[in-house]
């Protein structure tokens, strides 16, 4: 078996796989990407990505943002808490940036990198589906199957960006799950009123409800419960909008048409810890969080870009790439934002579909005391916007 030698070997061709392998092939970094799955065209996926001001910029730099074919911005976003008092506002203008950030479509944004990767010849093999990993102190290796063929390729460091596969083959990292028990129904929604930048997040006692500008309607992020998730996906559409605008509420007036509905179970997923011999986890495979305030891909952009940095520093200063030195430096710096971010994504999940009076006051309390707290807004803006660092 032939076997090619590359500085990185990078599993998983999602999203943060292909960002990370952008940004160390235009960095000089000898790297390969390996994606199971085929061309693009098959990945019709047709969730909306909610991307932070500090994610544009990151795609800015890596020169993917311009060939982005649908993007919508988000300047306000709306805070309420369903039959319950309490909301807060909070505008680019509180958090001190142009935008707050745009919504993207993960079909799209896929389409791009998968083109850029292509135009810049990067080394990027997809069907190519990894079936072993090894390491040894001084070297990783994988062996992945592709056109019916068994291959081989051998790095200093092997990242995972696999969306959690494969790390379960790895000794020394666990992961840890909980189950929300409820999916999150994507669909496009056309209402009465139009849209005009601003992306409503409604807490319900069944979950979140996410109404984000997209083109010139709304992308919709509707979480219901697991037990009728299926009942509400094969409704017709007259009966799917009702139920929606009754849930919803009449802020956007009727709700007049609807796009192709998909589901997506829901469930906090985290590896712990995200680094071990030769390797480093990335993306949904360090952590995959509840969708409500649109974070995991966020988050996951920032593994990849600070990953991306420790390896460009270690082959600057001729450290060794993958070294346990430089990976417990990754390692360190994602800390504090990865467990924030599982934090506030799981606690808006659990609190606000409590059926405790008092707990609801508190969270009604909560959401007015940030809507009256300039200062306040700006700190919660600017974290959601780039991270624990702000
Ligand atoms: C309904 C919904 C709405 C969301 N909204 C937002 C939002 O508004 N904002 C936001 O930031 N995030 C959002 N997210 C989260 C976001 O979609 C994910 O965090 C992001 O897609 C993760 O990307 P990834 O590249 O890490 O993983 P994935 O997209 O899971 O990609 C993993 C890739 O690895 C490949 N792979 C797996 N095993 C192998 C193997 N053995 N060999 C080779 N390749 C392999 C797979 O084919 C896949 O392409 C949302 C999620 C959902 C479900």
């Amino acid at each position: 078996m032939v076997t090619d030698h590359f500085d990185v070997i990078i599993v998983g061709g999602g999203p943060v796989g292909m960002a990370l392998a952008i940004s160390l092939h235009e960095r000089g970094i000898s790297s390969l990407l390996l994606e199971a799955q085929g061309l693009p065209e098959q990945v019709k996926d047709p969730r909306p990505l909610a991307l932070s001001y500090g994610s544009h910029l990151i795609l800015q730099r890596l020169g993917v943002w311009s060939t982005l074919s649908q993007i919508t911005p988000i300047t306000t976003i709306h805070i309420s808490n369903r039959d319950h008092f309490g909301r807060t506002v909070l505008t680019s203008k509180d958090a001190g940036v142009p935008t707050l950030g745009y919504v993207v479509n993960y079909y799209d944004l896929y389409r791009s990198m998968h083109q850029l990767l292509q135009i810049h010849s990067a080394n990027y093999r997809v069907g190519a589906t990894v079936t072993i990993i090894k390491t040894t102190p001084k070297q990783a290796q994988v062996e992945y199957q592709q056109a019916g063929e068994n291959k081989q390729a051998i790095a200093k460091l092997l990242v995972l960006a696999d969306g959690g596969r494969l790390a379960t083959q790895i000794e020394g990292i666990n992961y840890h799950t909980h189950k929300y028990h409820q999916w999150a129904i994507v669909a496009n929604i056309q209402t009465s009123v139009p849209q005009n930048g601003i992306a409503y997040e409604r807490f319900t006692s069944e979950g979140p409800i996410a109404l984000l500008p997209s083109g010139d309607g709304f992308a919709l992020v509707w979480t219901v419960p697991f037990a009728t998730a299926e009942a509400i996906l094969s409704l017709d559409d007259n009966t799917f909008l009702t139920q929606l605008h009754h849930h919803f509420g009449d802020r956007l007036g009727e709700f007049i048409s609807t796009g192709k509905r998909s589901g997506f179970p829901l469930a906090l997923t985290y590896a712990s810890p995200t680094i071990a011999l030769r390797i480093a986890l990335v993306g949904n495979a360090a952590q995959t969080l509840h969708p409500v305030a649109g974070q995991g891909f966020n988050l996951g952009l920032r593994d990849a870009w600070e990953l991306a940095n420790e390896i460009v520093q270690s082959s600057a200063l001729t450290s060794e790439i993958g070294s346990s030195r430089m990976l417990r430096t990754y390692a360190n710096k994602r800390q504090i934002d990865r467990d924030a971010g599982k934090l506030f994504t799981h606690s808006l999940a659990k609190i606000f579909v409590s059926d405790l009076p008092l707990l609801q006051t508190f969270c009604g309390m909560g959401l007015n005391v940030l809507d009256c707290l300039p200062p306040l807004k700006r700190f919660v803006a600017r974290r959601m916007i780039f991270g624990a660092r702000g």
